[in-house]
Order: C-alpha cells, then structure tokens, then sequence
C-alpha cells in the first residue's frame, strides 16, 4: 500500500499543483520520481471512448461496444441489467487501457428540449439514482473508475458553458441533486464532475457550497472532483471552492498560478494537499487493476448490448398489429433501416465494434415474407416528395409497412438544444402518406428524447420507441416486432402533447446569462399533475404482449415510525397468454404537509418476470426519505407525522393499488422561529405554539369585542381581522394591536423568542 500522506510529504510545490492540472487531454500528471503514474480518462457512459493519442481531443477512437444511451437503459427499469453493463463497460475500460470512464451522467430532463437528453435516465430523480447506483456498481466492481457528472443543474446546452441555473435551495434538494446524493452516498463514484454552468451566479468549478460542503463534507465523497473540460476560469478559487483535478492539460499558466498564490499566502497549501490526497488515493487505487491488451468478448458484449436494447424499448401504442404475423409482403421504409441511429453526437460518441443493419435482421426473421424497401426520407432536412411517393407504391403493395423513423443528428446532439419537439416535415409527410394507403403501419422510432405525435399516431397501428438503441438494437427491434421479446419497457420520462404543455416553458432557456428554475419541484409528471394535464404517454407507461393484474397490496404496519421505514407488497399476475415482464411502480403521496409537496413521487420500483398464469409477490422497501421532504428552514429533509397513501401502480396515471399508511415522524426538529416568523407559524411550530397558543387566544377574543363591538355580524370583521393577521411577522402583527397591549410590540417578541429558544 502506497503511504499517501508520506508522499506528499516527499511532494515540491511545484509537483502538487502539476498533478491537479491534466497533462493532456485524458491524463493526469506522472511524477516519475516519485513513481506517482499517470491516470488515464476516458468518455463513455453508454461505451468507451479511448482515443489513442491522449493529446487528441477528438480523434477516432478504438473499436467498443456501442451500449444503448441512458435514455433508453432507464426505460429498462432493470437495475441489475444496468449493473452488468457496468461490468462489460469495465472489462472493455481494462482492455483499452482506461483507469476511469467519464460517466455517468445523471442531470435531470428539465425540458424534453436539452439537446444531452439521450444522455441522461429520467425526469426522476429517484429512478436516475438507482440507475447511477447499478452502473456505478457495476463499473467499479472490476476496478475501473467513474466519474459522475455534470455537478450541478446542468439541464441545457444553451449558454451551458456560462449560464447561471437559478434554482432555489429545496427545488436542488429535492429534484436536481437526489440521484447525485444516492449515488455518491451508495456507491462511491472515484471522481464527480463539475459542470460547466453557474448555480445561483457561481460557477460550479468554484462553488463551495456544491463541492466541498454538500459533495464531501455532507455526503462523504472519498475521491477527487474533476472539472468538465474546458469548466475552471479561476483555477484557484476553483481549488478553494473544492474542485480537485483541471482537465484537460496541459495548462502551464494554471499550474503557475497556483504556485504562485501558495507562494502570496493567498492559497492555504493545505487545501492543494488535500487535493493532492484526493488524486493520488485514486490514481493507485486504479493502478491496482492491471489494464491493456486490447481484447475483450466483442461477442459476448454485441449480445449484451442487443439485451439491454430489448429491455429498453417501450411498445407505446399497438392496435393488434404487433407482434407481426403472418404476412407475407412487408414494406419496410425509412433510412434508418438500412444506417442504422443508434447513438447520439458529441462527447459520447463511440467507435461500434459493428452495427447492426435494421433491414438485414428483419429480414432473418421474416421467413417467408417478402420485404420491399424504400428509402422515405433523405440524410439531410430537405423535402424530397419523390422519396415519399416510392414509400406509397412499396406501402400500397404490402400486406404491412415498418417505418423506422431517426430523428437526425442535425437536431438533437451535445452542444445544442432542441428547437421543438417535431420530426422533419418529411418524416411526418412520409408517415402520414405511408398510413393513409396502409392501415397495418409501424413507426419505429429512433431518438433520444420525446418527440410530438398528435398530427400522425392516430393513423398509425403501432409505434415502438426504439431509443438510441446501440450498435445492436437493430436486432432487439426485429426480436420485439416479430414476439421473440415481449416488450417489457417503459417509459422514464412524460411524452408530452405538445411543446407548449411542457413545464419550464416561460422559463426556458433563458437569457441574459441566466435561466431560472422558476416551475421549481415541478418537473416531468410532478408537473402533469399539478396541472391536470393530459400527455401523449404518462411517465412509466410501456404495453406488452401480455395483461397483468395487481391485488392484494398491503403495508408491513398500519402505523410505521419513519426511522423503521415499511415495506409494501402486491401480489402481481401474468392473466395473458405469453411470457413477460412488468414494472411495478411505487409511487407516495403526502396527505397533508406543511408545505407545499407534488401529488405524488416515485418511491420504489420492481421489474417482475411472469410466466402465462403465473402470480408472484413483489415487495418493496420505502425507507424514511421515501416519506421526507426538505426544508429550507430547517435545512434538512424532514417528515412529518400523519397519513400517506401508497399509489401502487402500472404508470404514473395508470395506479392499481392504494394503500394508506400512518407515520409516526421521530423527527426532533430545532425551533427556527425569529423575529421575521408569522403568527401562522408561531402556532405550527410545537414550541411557538406552547409559548404564543394562549397570548393568541388572548389576542382574538380581544379583536372581536374591539372591532365587533359585540355584535355578530361585526364580530366576524374581528374574526376576518384576525385571518389577515395570521400572515403577518408576529412583530408587525402587534404593532397593529399595540394599543390594546400593555408593552411595547418588539419586547413582547423578543420575550416570546427567548422563551422558545430557550425551550429548544
Ligand atoms: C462534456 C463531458 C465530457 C468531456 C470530455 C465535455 O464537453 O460535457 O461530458 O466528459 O467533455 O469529453
């Protein structure tokens, strides 16, 4: 075991300020005399990106396997599948000489429109936390590092590089920082990095609260955090900010600077060395995994990929038509039948071992069944009707038409937003024309985020959601339309109606610098709920060949403290005539709650594999956060006491089983009153309500005989009174009432407050 501490010990300036600033594009700074190796990173998440030359941002990478994007992983709702990707993912990172993949990235879909959205799980935090556990698991159990990303509200590529996220303190709490927080406090990713933005005017590269007191202090990450590349203006307020490890390198005036403050007294060189502490505990961490050679089980991992693809998949709508059958003449159209989309552009972007051809592994299915191509659209956003005229006459001719749909690269990618929520003008042409001539139409779709439909699904029989499907999804596509796969995926984020429906609009993407979070907690179906709003398909919505039914849904008690947590249980059954498997979805929902709570939140999940007639029990644990909900007062997550109902259920809108449990919250909350405090809260508070209940009882009946006078009627307007007041600071409320008290307002407070606090 490498003694850190003596080697930092043994470590000049010079060479501490060199290693947290990269030597090149994916690799730190070796001290070779010291025998301190370098670190080598490489992008990922859905593959791994090795450039050979490391001085090379963007070269051509060597030959991986090109997994699905996290888009369509989430929509598996299988988090040990996500784990063994994780695994494979390690074995190629050792076979390509990587110590750490850049990923995974777990930013919240604020808007269907982010251009990164493909590579990101879920508008849930709660779904993309578990995710990121299984894959981060996964990874880190061959001894291959992760670097989890992009920390924090990175939720856009407008102005991603500069613009400040303005998000309140509970909304980053409850929806924006929650799968960080699992991921980090479950499993320990060896590095998290910094995104490029600010949060509330700070960059995140510098921003203390995020890095050191939330990330490390708080949760407790043992390894270094990295910048996004290219993320640090400052490198040293970076350094006190929290922010370990400046990629990419070289940057000899970065380094230089450092030095420099160190020498000015202007940087504690305590806080390099711990830097330097974070660095060097991974750099041997990773040494201690053997890596290089070049081969891995390009086979074994193709087949991997294809599984993961099948799993993913969400059959959104299916007249009947799926899974084909007997037929004997199909028309397949659309480009991407032929060149396959099976990933996304930017920094993610993988070099396929192979790929795939959509239109080669239909037709290895198809037996007899004749298939007639035709191109349907072109590479490129022109309008080419002829292309859609020879889909017609292959369409008309057909017993059934496939249309693989991709929305091109040119408007969805890194490094860019989305627009809208459309195809091409001539996709949507070509589907309608194909639809209009033959009923027994597929769309296949091949995108990374949610697309609008309103003007063609009604024409259409089937519509499979194919994702970003990896290097092998043209497989997965033809196993789940001819029934070898019954799909079993649903989806992890709301496929809205239209773009105008969807919750940041107003807000989105900003301007001026700044974008702010102003739809707060409600993102995703937290919104659609809120709002009443219809969807083109709810959150967690997926079909299958098969039905299920649930019943029998209960809770381990009644009435559960929330340091116990509970578990709830539903007996789930396979009442069609195919295998297959469901999604059981645990959703909570807050009676009554001091503040303001969404309707409900995903809390738990299972996916259950059932045979025809078969009945199995899935339990699920809800521990205390399931119940809890931040405070800014506070400045935790608390819980409070009372009834929750436990919405168990297929979606987000579709819930079978209700449960209502009571908790009993443990919660030893200090008392937060002060001078600002309103009367209302005086009297939720147990201890404000203790000290002011009686002086408040005192103080109403007073108001009815002063403004009521005795009489009924006038009586109310006291009462009314009383209602106006309830809002008010204590202080301010009493000022009003000063001639009916016999000492001044403020001395009155400030008694009531030493009382309280001194209670607390
Ligand atoms: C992206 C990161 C990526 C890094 C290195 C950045 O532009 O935001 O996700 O890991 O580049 O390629």
């Amino acid at each position: 075991m490498t003694d850190i501490q003596s080697l930092i010990s043994a470590m000049t300036l010079a060479e501490k300020a060199a290693l947290c600033t990269g030597a090149s594009a994916w690799t730190t700074t070796p001290i070779e005399r010291l025998d301190v190796p370098e670190l080598i990173v490489s992008d990922g998440p859905h593959g791994i990106r090795r450039v050979p030359n490391v001085n090379d941002l963007a070269s051509q990478s060597l030959p991986a396997t090109c997994f699905p994007t996290a888009s369509c992983l989430a929509s598996s709702w299988d988090v040990d599948l996500v784990r063994a990707l994780g695994v494979a993912l390690a074995e190629e990172a050792i076979a390509l000489n990587v110590d750490v993949v850049l990923g995974p990235g777990v930013n919240m879909k604020r808007s269907p429109l982010g251009g990164r959205n493909f590579e990101y799980f879920s508008e849930d935090p709660f779904l993309a936390g578990e995710m990121a556990v299984g894959l981060i698991d996964g990874i880190q159990s061959k001894g291959v590092g992760t670097s989890l990303k992009h920390f924090a509200a990175n939720n856009q590529e407008f102005q991603r590089f500069s613009i400040s996220a303005e998000v309140d303190e509970r909304t980053l709490r409850e929806i924006y920082l929650p799968a960080f927080e699992a991921a980090v406090t479950r499993s320990q990713p060896w590095s998290v990095m910094c995104s490029y933005n600010k949060l509330n005017g700070t960059f995140a590269s510098e921003h203390h609260t995020l890095l050191t007191e939330i990330l490390k202090n708080e949760w407790g990450l043992k390894g270094f955090v990295v910048s996004d590349w290219g993320a640090v203006r400052n490198r040293v307020a970076a350094l006190k900010g929290g922010l370990d490890l400046e990629m990419p390198g070289p940057q000899d005036r970065r380094v230089a600077a450092v030095i420099a403050a160190v020498r000015a007294g202007e940087l504690d060189e305590a806080v390099l060395d711990e830097s330097v502490r974070r660095i060097l505990t991974v750099v041997f961490k990773a040494k201690a995994t053997p890596k290089g050679g070049g081969a891995f089980d390009v086979d074994g991992h193709h087949a991997l990929a294809s599984r993961i693809a099948g799993e993913g998949m969400v059959l959104l709508k299916n007249d009947g038509l799926l899974p084909l059958k007997g037929l004997q003449h199909i028309a397949v159209i659309g480009r991407s039948a032929e060149a396959a989309h099976f990933q996304g552009g930017g920094s993610s972007h993988i070099n396929p071992t192979r790929v795939d051809v959509p239109f080669k592994e239909l037709q290895a299915r198809a037996g007899d069944a004749e298939l007639t191509y035709a191109e349907g659209y072109p590479a490129d956003n022109s309008f080419k009707p002829t292309l859609i005229d020879q889909a017609v006459v292959v369409a008309q001719a057909a017993d059934a038409a496939v249309l693989y749909i991709a929305l091109p690269s040119f408007k969805e990618s890194e490094g860019y937003d989305r627009t809208d929520l459309d195809l091409t003008d001539q996709q949507v042409a070509l589907i309608k024309a194909v639809s209009k001539v033959q009923p027994k139409t597929v769309v296949v779709l091949n995108n990374g985020a949610p697309v609008a439909m309103s003007a063609w699904i009604d024409g259409v029989s089937a519509v499979l959601e194919a994702w970003m499907m990896g290097q092998a999804g043209g497989a997965a596509i033809s196993d789940v339309l001819f029934g070898r796969i019954n799909p079993s995926g649903k989806l992890a984020e709301t496929f809205p109606l239209k773009l105008e429906d969807t919750p940041a609009v107003g807000n989105w993407p900003g301007g001026a610098g700044v974008v702010r979070y102003g739809e707060g907690l409600y993102i995703g179906y937290r919104y659609y709920d809120l709002k009443e709003m219809p969807v083109l398909f709810p959150f967690g919505h997926g079909l299958s060949y098969t039905t299920f039914a649930y019943g029998n849904a209960r809770a381990s008690a009644a009435t559960f403290k929330d340091v116990d947590g509970l578990t709830v249980s539903v007996d789930v059954t396979n009442t069609g005539a195919v295998f297959g498997k469901e999604v059981v979805q645990v959703y909570v929902h807050d009676r009554v709650s001091g503040l303001d709570r969404p309707a409900k939140e995903l809390k738990g999940f299972a996916k259950v594999a059932l045979e025809p007639g078969e009945t199995r029990t899935v339990s699920i644990a809800l521990g205390t956060r399931a119940f809890a909900y931040y405070h800014p007062d506070y400045k935790q997550w608390i819980t409070e006491a009372g009834e929750f109902e436990i919405l168990i259920g297929a979606s987000a809108t579709d819930i079978r089983q209700t449960v209502v449990v009571t908790l009993e919250s443990t919660r030893d909350l200090p008392c937060v009153l002060d001078v600002e405090s309103t009367l209302r809260e005086w009297l939720a508070d147990p201890q404000g309500n203790a000290v002011f209940g009686p002086f408040f009882a005192t103080m109403a009946a007073q108001a009815r005989v002063a403004f009521g006078g005795g009489q009924a009627e006038q009586a109310d307007l006291g009462l009314n009174m009383m209602d106006m007041l309830v809002d008010m600071p204590m202080v301010s409320a009493l000022l009003f009432m000063q001639p009916m008290l016999d000492r001044p307002a403020e001395d009155i407070v400030a008694d009531l407050l030493k009382q309280v606090h001194a209670k607390g």
